[in-house]
């Protein structure tokens, strides 16, 4: 079966064979993708000129309630969508919850949020500027909808989130969205935009889907467009680097790759609740999708009187996690998504080990329960040990996408910093300490290198929302190697999709401008 897309408001197959999508486990094929032939510059043009008027006829609360409809088509579907995750992408339960349920939050989030936006159509930014003698001539800022499509180019980790996650804001700004899925996972996408549009909720090209290859797409993005891209560095630079962007200004969001951090303070010794909680979530963190997270922790960093003591407490919970398929009662962790995914972190994994010796797992021959090595793409969880800090020439720069981190040690602060900002820019760290005056010091000497700092202690416990879990109303997003982008942060992340710009003029111009305008405050309240 092949999938079909949905462009200029019509479910359309690609042309020729198209791209087998594959079940991990078996090797099975499951459906085909194919982008050949489908005209995307006509897809573009009628989701800005239908979609997109459609939406901004459209009051944010109006636009909020759809959101809110959308995650109820979801959730009815909950169970199709967990049985695609299973087959596509090899995830367990709590895998394909993660990425499901976690979109119907966001989405039932920003369906609460939008509502204090109420029935404007755009947001004036803060007040009134002088620009004469008099109050005769001034200026005012405003935000407004941009008139184009948001594109969204996506990884194959998070088919469900990484639509919505992105879509809310965009929807709720009035900018319709067009989603090109990664391809190896591209099923499960494609399934929820067909189940949005069966539904009736959005106005026909408010959303499209194309499935397989990008192909010509950015060709026809231009100034109105903004094109937000989840996925490696080297495709993001292709990206940014593309003509029709260069030639446009095209504004362009990348969420790419990172070696977070997980960092035990002076005081997480064993014993306290601060260690036990950077085991448990170290070993979440390596477990759940099978490591296959942009948030995932990669390196951990432990004062050196206890990094061995971690690396054992770790491993010894690690032994107790069964690998294998994920339809299998008992099983904990599951499969990378493809054979190529499988390749890529078992080559990672051997240019770790050129630094860091292993303390558990990463046997490439090892047997996962119930499913054949031969076809399958399962990964044994990994954990290292490398005392090289600064001179190790790859822990630092190499993101294993799979379930694959390693344990350094460090001497004193000034070396943690140190080690912790070569990671060249993260989404996040989490930091298990409850000592004030080394957290004081140690988050502003990291902060400009995160998106994101978690901060546990044993008040805290296992109240925290996790070191990988990406809240709506929290800032995702890192500098540097992890992609320079931002999204999400609740209505923060509506900026991306509005254009700002000041109007100068008399006041009673300024005055009927405003008329009905939302505050723009309310995005970052
Ligand atoms: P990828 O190979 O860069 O692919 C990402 C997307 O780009 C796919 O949809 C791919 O399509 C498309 N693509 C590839 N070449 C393209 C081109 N020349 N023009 C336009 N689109 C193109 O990355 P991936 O292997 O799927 O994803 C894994 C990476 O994503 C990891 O490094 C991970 O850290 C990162 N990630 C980051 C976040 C975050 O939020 N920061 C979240 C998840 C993942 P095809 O699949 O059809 O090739």
């Amino acid at each position: 079966m092949k999938l079909n897309n949905h462009l200029c408001g019509q479910w359309l197959q690609g042309a020729g064979e198209g791209v087998p999508l594959l079940d991990p486990v078996s090797g099975e094929e499951l459906v085909r993708v194919s982008s050949e032939g489908l005209d995307l510059g006509a897809a573009m043009a009628y989701a800005r000129d239908q979609g997109g008027s459609a939406l901004r006829a459209m009051s944010y609360e109006q636009r909020a309630a759809c959101l809110g409809q959308i995650a109820e088509v979801l959730s009815a579907n909950r169970e199709a969508y967990f049985d695609i995750s299973l087959r596509n992408s090899g995830s367990t339960a709590a895998d394909a919850g993660f990425d499901v349920d976690g979109a119907i939050f966001t989405l039932k989030t920003y369906a609460r949020a939008g509502k204090v936006l109420g029935a404007a159509r755009q947001l004036k930014d803060g007040g009134r500027v002088a620009l004469a003698k008099t109050d005769v001539f001034q200026g005012q800022h405003f935000l407004t909808p941009l008139q184009g499509v948001a594109v969204f180019i996506n990884a194959f980790n998070f088919p469900a989130w990484g639509l919505w996650e992105k879509a809310a804001p965009a929807l709720l700004s009035g900018v319709p969205v067009l989603v090109k899925p990664a391809t190896p996972t591209a099923w499960l996408t494609q399934r929820m935009v067909e189940d949005v549009v069966a539904a009736g909720i959005l106005p026909p090209g408010a959303i499209s889907i194309v499935c397989g290859g990008a192909r010509d797409l950015l060709d026809h993005v231009d100034a109105r467009d903004v094109v937000s891209f989840t996925g490696s560095a080297d495709t993001a630079a292709r990206i940014r680097n593309h003509p029709a962007v260069v030639a446009h200004s095209v504004r362009v969001n990348v969420e790419a790759d990172s070696v977070n951090s997980a960092v035990l303070g002076p005081d997480a010794v064993p014993g306290t609740a601060e260690f036990d909680l950077a085991v448990k979530e170290v070993v979440r963190e390596l477990t759940i999708k099978s490591g296959q997270k942009c948030t995932a922790i990669r390196r951990i960093f432990a004062p050196a009187a206890v990094a061995t003591a971690l690396a054992d407490a770790v491993a010894a919970r690690l032994s107790g996690m069964t690998v294998g398929n994920p339809r299998t009662e008992g099983v904990r962790v599951g499969p990378l998504v493809s054979r190529a995914q499988q390749a890529a972190a078992l080559e990672g994994l051997a240019k770790l080990k050129l630094d860091a010796r292993l303390v558990f797992g990463g046997d490439p021959d090892f047997v996962p329960v119930d499913a054949d090595p031969a076809v399958s793409a399962f990964v044994q969880p990994a954990l290292l040990f490398c005392d090289k800090g600064l001179d190790a020439q790859y822990v630092h720069d190499v993101e294993v996408f799979g379930p694959v981190a390693t344990v350094l040690p460090y001497a004193d602060p000034a070396a943690l910093v140190a080690m912790v900002r070569r990671g060249g820019g993260s989404l996040v760290a989490s930091v298990y300490s409850a000592d004030a005056a080394f957290l004081c010091e140690f988050i502003p000497a990291i902060a400009d290198m995160h998106g994101r700092v978690m901060v546990v202690d044993g008040v805290i416990g296992n109240q925290h929302t996790g070191h990988g879990n990406v809240m709506p109303t929290c800032l995702h997003g890192g500098p540097g190697r992890a992609g320079g982008g931002e999204e999400l942060g609740g209505l923060r992340a509506l900026a991306m999709y509005h254009r700002r710009h000041v109007v100068q003029g008399g006041s009673s111009l300024l005055d009927a401008l405003c008329e009905g305008a939302a505050d723009a405050a309310l995005l970052g309240a």
